[in-house]
Parts: structure tokens; C-alpha cells; sequence
């Protein structure tokens, strides 16, 4: 290991040019070609990048010197070799190459921006009103008419408010097995799609005077990085140039189209489902993941045939068998098939229905929908960002690498929500999003967040946090047991329905709770409490001693944790009976 000297590069015809940002600290691992400090020139501002790689043991500069060519920087202890590429500056941040941004002349910009964000969904809308509430001036960029982003304009929202008028349907013929009957449902659809836009409006207004009132600027356009400090924004043909201090990208993600899936007005996808223009009738969804199942609940509802393929051997890829047994189960008896390990290989646009190719195995099928819903992903924005241009690396996939501050490898630019990976959720985004606004206002904050639960509210709900047992098997994790059968829960019951089930992990070692799962209605409020758990480090006496509500389905939070303490009483457990 030898110390190394960055020196500052040649500036052209420039002398004493002013430091204004210093990205880097002693200690700091650097990456070669990572930006150390930001120079700024009455013309231009520039970024100058480590020259080796390795440990700094010395910045040479503050905010505010000023320097010329063969000034030295920083000293780096090298290591070696030094490879090449930019990597991101926390040790924990994914690695991917980065563009190298050459350090030629800023573009010039219309107005300054201390904080500029992009993307107003949970993830940009929380970071901006955060970043305000911390006293940073904020700009938030965003191409759509209204605040929200996909989650409150086409995504979590409104699919929640057609899912509560598909479970009001439901309850009602459900009703009808035992002596309260009521007359079928007539729709209205263009009623049903006013009130969901009601509800969206109520909530995305609110946004609106939510940045008011914290003077957060909102601005309408199309952003796209020119360099690591301008951004051009593009509405209506009209374009402006921000310079901005720092920015945090909250781009979001949109649906994966299927290349062979013909653009035809019968052909949906989330978006256009939500828009809830017809009763579909046959209607074909492609993907048996969260997203698919809750607009085939909806449609079901509401009177179509439902078909659902699934290329994996099971619905919800990724969630445990065992709490997807009894959604399937209620799904095979209302839908019309369920294809599971089936592909879709071709769909043909003809005028009386789509076409649709399936292959399972050897074996191959056609058949004719009245409409098709594509629900098989999404896909991040990171490539359509000009993010090259700012230095901000994207991975093939097309998500930006972070490290755990939300920083990307550009240390002035952050990166929060869908656009920086899995699991694509509302609530990691705004979790994240408060980490960013609050380490660019100066904060020590980290994403340390255990668990991030996941629901799918389906009828009945799904809903995980934490290790699985799929995940657990998968990667070696040791752990232990313990459910409760909902059969036993007189709440369940009273709601007429008896095939929930909540699971609680714990590890061996420690006894605590690693993760847990629930099927059945509400299972995505009760998750809540297992979520809590985890990052409270319970372990089973802490969630069966806490009294829980009784006729409640919290109880089978507690009555699980009661089964593996061994102090259940509302089941006859021979294993465990003698627990304290
Ligand atoms: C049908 C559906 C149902 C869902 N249900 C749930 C749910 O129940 N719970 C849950 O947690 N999650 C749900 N999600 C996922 C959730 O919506 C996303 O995880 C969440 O919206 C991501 O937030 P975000 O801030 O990262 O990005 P987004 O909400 O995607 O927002 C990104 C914003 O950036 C803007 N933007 C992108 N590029 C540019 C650009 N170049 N210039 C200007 N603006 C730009 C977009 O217009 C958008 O407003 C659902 C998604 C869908 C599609």
C-alpha cells in the first residue's frame, strides 16, 4: 500500500477556481474515477474524480478553497491494483459500472435549485415534503398533472377502492347462504369509476396543498439529466434548466410489456384496467402475481369470466405455499381456470376475440378471450433519465445503484422507490425517501429498516414480512414454527369465513421473531404488528403476554406466538403443552 496524491486536473485557462462541494471525507473507501470534490468556474461546474483508488487518509481542501492545476486534493493509501469503473462509495451499496462524466463545461442553467426532486409518487412527494420541513428549499419535478405518482394516480389507490366495492359484492352473496339475501348487484360502472377518481382527486388534491403549505414548488415536465448538476425539464414543448445542489431521483417504474402481445384497445394493462371502462367479459390475465390478482378479484366481482396463467408453478411467486393454498382454492371455485407453469407464446388480434397460445410442458392450447390484462411486472425508469450524463450508474435492468443513505454513486444525487429496486412498494418508498431528504439536509440517516411487509389484497388477504419459509429454506436459515389456524378464531368465524391462518418464524438461537406470515381477510392490517415485532426484537412471551382484543383477528397474532411459547389454550397442542 503506498499514499497517493489526487491532484486537481488541468482547468483549461482557469486559476483559483472555487471548491464548492467536497463529497468526500478521511476514511472514506474510494472507488477510481469516484467524484471527490465539485469545482465551480463562472462558467461551468465540474465534478474532479479519484484518480486511485483506495482509503482516504487526507482531504487537502474545504467548501470555499480554491485551487488550480497540480493543487493536491486528497492523499488515497492505494489499493491494489486499482480496477477500474466507478464503484459506489458505501461498502454496502450494490456494485455496477458507472459512465465516466468527462469534466467539460456545464451547460448553462435558467435558475438555481437547492434540492431538486424528480418524481412525485410516495417516494418523491415524502422526500420533498421531508427535505422542506428540514428548512432546504425544494423543487419537485414531475411529468404528470398531479402529485402521487403511480401509487395514489394508477396503483395502490384507486385498485383499493374498486377492491372495497368487490368485497361489498361479495359479503353480500355471501350473506345470501345464510338467510340475509339481497337482489343481484346492477353496475354502474361510469358511478363506480367517478368515485374511485373521487377518492384519487381527494387524495392527490391533498398532496397539492400539502407542498403549498411547506412551499415546496412543483413543477410539471419531462426531467432529463444533462449533467451531474443541470437537469432539463420539458412541458408542452417548452424547456427549462435547473442547476441544483443536490437532487434525489424518485422516478418509479412502469408495467413490462409483452413484445408479441398486440396493441389492440381490448389488450389492458394496470393503467387501463383501473379505468374500468366495460365488464371485460372473458377476460385472460397474464401473471398470477399481487397486481393480476387484485384486478381479477375486482372484474370477478363485477361480473366477468376470469382466467388467470401463471408461468411459475404457483401464484404469488416468491410467497409461501401455505398461505396461498387458501386463496387459490377460493379463486379455482370461482374462476374460470387457473394455468399454472403455463406460458403464453403467442396472442393474434381477430375481430370476434384475442387469440391466445399457450404452452405447459409438451403441451399446447389456444383459446379465445374477450379482453387481455398484462400484469406479468415492472420495470424500472433509471434508462429513460439521461442519468449518463449526470455520472449516475443504472444497472442493465435499469435501476440506479444505492448505498444504504440512498446516495447513488454520485454522492449529491440520491436515488429512492421502484427505481432502486425490489420489493417495488409505496411504503419502501417513503421510507426511503425520508432517509434521502433527510442525509442531503445533513442528517446521519440510514435505510436499516428489518422488514418491509408485503400484502396482496386479494379475498382473502396475503400477507408476509420478514424471513419466509420459502426464503429461509432457500439460503439455510435456521428456524422454528408456530401457526394458528383461524378454524379456532370465533372473529373468523362470526365473518363467516374459516381459512385463515397467521404463522409466526423465530430463530432457534434467540427465540425471537424473524418473520411470519397470514392468510385471510384484514391480513394485511394485521401484519403490522408481526412487522413491529421483528424490528422490536420480540420474541413469542412478548406478543402472547401483550393482551390483545378479544373477538379480534389480532388475537391470532397472539394465539400463533402462544403456540410456540406453549401456553395455547384455545388449541389442543400435545408438543408444546408444556410450555411457561
Ligand atoms: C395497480 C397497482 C397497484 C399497486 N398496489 C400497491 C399497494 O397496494 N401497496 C404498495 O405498497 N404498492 C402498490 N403498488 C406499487 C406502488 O404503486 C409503487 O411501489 C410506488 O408507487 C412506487 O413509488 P415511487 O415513488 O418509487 O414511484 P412512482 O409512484 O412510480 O412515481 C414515479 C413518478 O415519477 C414520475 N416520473 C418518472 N420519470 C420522470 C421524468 N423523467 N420526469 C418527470 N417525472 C418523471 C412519474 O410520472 C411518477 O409520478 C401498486 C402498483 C400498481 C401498478
Amino acid at each position: 500500500m503506498s499514499v497517493q496524491d489526487i491532484a486537481c486536473p488541468d482547468l483549461g485557462d482557469f486559476k483559483d477556481v472555487l471548491v464548492i462541494e467536497v463529497l468526500v471525507r478521511a476514511g472514506d473507501e474510494i472507488a477510481l474515477d469516484a467524484p471527490i470534490v465539485t469545482l465551480e468556474t463562472d462558467k461551468a461546474t465540474m465534478d474532479v474524480p479519484a484518480t486511485v483508488a483506495g482509503r482516504l487518509v487526507e482531504v487537502l481542501v474545504t467548501k470555499g478553497s480554491k485551487v488550480s492545476q497540480g493543487d493536491v486534493l486528497a492523499r488515497v493509501e492505494a489499493a491494489a491494483p486499482a480496477v477500474s469503473a466507478v464503484a459506489p462509495k458505501s461498502t454496502t451499496a450494490p456494485k455496477a459500472p458507472a459512465p465516466v462524466v468527462s469534466a467539460g463545461p456545464e451547460p448553462a442553467a435558467d435558475r438555481e435549485v437547492q434540492l431538486l426532486v424528480l418524481g412525485a409518487g410516495p417516494g418523491g412527494y415524502t422526500a420533498a415534503f421531508r427535505a422542506a420541513d428540514l428548512g432546504l428549499k425544494v423543487v419537485l419535478v414531475d411529468r404528470w398533472p398531479t402529485l402521487g405518482g403511480v401509487c395514489l394516480n394508477v396503483g395502490c389507490i384507486p385498485s383499493k377502492a374498486l377492491l372495497h366495492a368487490a368485497k361489498v359484492i361479495d359479503d353480500a352473496q355471501a350473506m345470501s347462504a345464510h338467510g340475509v339475501v339481497f337482489a343481484a348487484p346492477q353496475v354502474d360502472f361510469a358511478q363506480l369509476r367517478a368515485w374511485k377518481n373521487q377518492v384519487v382527486g381527494k387524495l392527490t388534491g391533498g398532496l397539492t396543498g400539502l407542498a403549498k403549505q411547506r412551499k415546496v414548488e412543483v413543477v410539471r415536465g419531462v426531467g432529463r439529466f444533462l449533467s451531474p448538476h443541470v437537469i432539463e425539464i420539458t412541458h408542452q414543448g417548452q424547456q427549462q434548466r435547473l442547476r441544483f445542489e443536490q437532487c434525489i431521483i424518485a422516478a418509479g417504474s412502469e408495467a413490462i410489456k409483452l413484445p408479441f402481445v398486440p396493441s389492440d384497445p381490448r389488450v389492458l394493462d394496470s393503467t387501463s384496467a383501473l379505468e374500468l371502462a366495460e365488464n371485460p367479459g372473458r377476460l385472460l390475465v397474464i401473471g398470477g402475481g399481487i397486481i393480476g390478482l387484485e384486478m381479477a378479484t375486482v372484474y370477478e366481482a363485477l361480473g366477468a369470466e376470469i382466467s388467470v396463467v401463471e408461468l411459475t408453478p404457483q401464484l404469488i411467486p416468491g410467497c409461501d405455499l401455505d398461505l396461498v393454498r387458501p386463496l387459490e382454492k377460493r379463486l379455482r371455485a370461482r374462476y374460470q381456470q387457473i394455468m399454472l407453469g403455463t406460458k403464453v407464446t403467442a396472442v393474434v388480434a381477430q375481430p370476434d376475440g384475442l387469440q391466445v397460445s399457450f404452452a405447459a410442458g409438451d403441451n399446447t392450447s389456444t383459446q379465445s378471450f374477450d379482453h387481455l390484462l398484462v400484469a406479468v411486472g415492472r420495470v424500472p425508469n433509471g434508462r429513460m433519465l439521461g442519468a449518463e450524463a449526470a455520472g449516475v450508474a443504472v444497472d442493465e435492468r435499469g435501476y440506479l445503484t444505492v448505498d444504504k443513505q440512498q446516495r447513488t454513486n454520485v454522492a449529491h444525487i440520491y436515488a429512492i422507490g421502484d427505481v432502486v429496486g425490489q420489493p417495488m412498494l409505496a411504503h419502501k418508498a417513503s421510507h426511503e425517501g425520508k432517509v434521502a431528504a433527510e442525509v442531503a439536509a445533513g442528517q446521519k440517516s440510514y435505510f436499516d429498516a428489518r422488514v418491509i411487509p408485503a400484502v396482496a389484497y386479494t379475498d382473502p388477504e396475503i400477507a408476509w414480512a420478514g424471513v419466509t419459509e420459502t426464503g429461509a429454506k432457500a439460503q439455510g436459515v435456521a428456524f422454528e414454527k408456530a401457526a394458528f389456524p383461524w378454524a379456532a378464531s370465533g372473529r373468523s368465524l362470526s365473518l363467516g369465513r374459516d381459512e385463515g391462518l397467521t404463522k409466526l418464524l423465530f430463530d432457534p438461537a434467540t427465540q425471537r421473531v424473524i418473520g411470519g406470515g397470514v392468510v385471510g381477510p384484514n391480513a394485511g392490517e394485521l401484519i403490522a404488528e408481526v412487522a413491529l415485532a421483528i424490528e422490536m426484537g420480540a420474541d413469542a412471551h412478548d406478543i402472547g403476554l401483550t393482551v390483545h382484543p378479544h373477538p379480534t383477528l389480532s388475537e391470532t397474532v397472539a394465539m400463533a406466538a402462544e403456540a410456540f411459547a406453549g401456553t395455547l389454550t384455545d388449541l389442543y397442542l400435545p408438543k408444546r403443552r408444556a410450555g411457561h
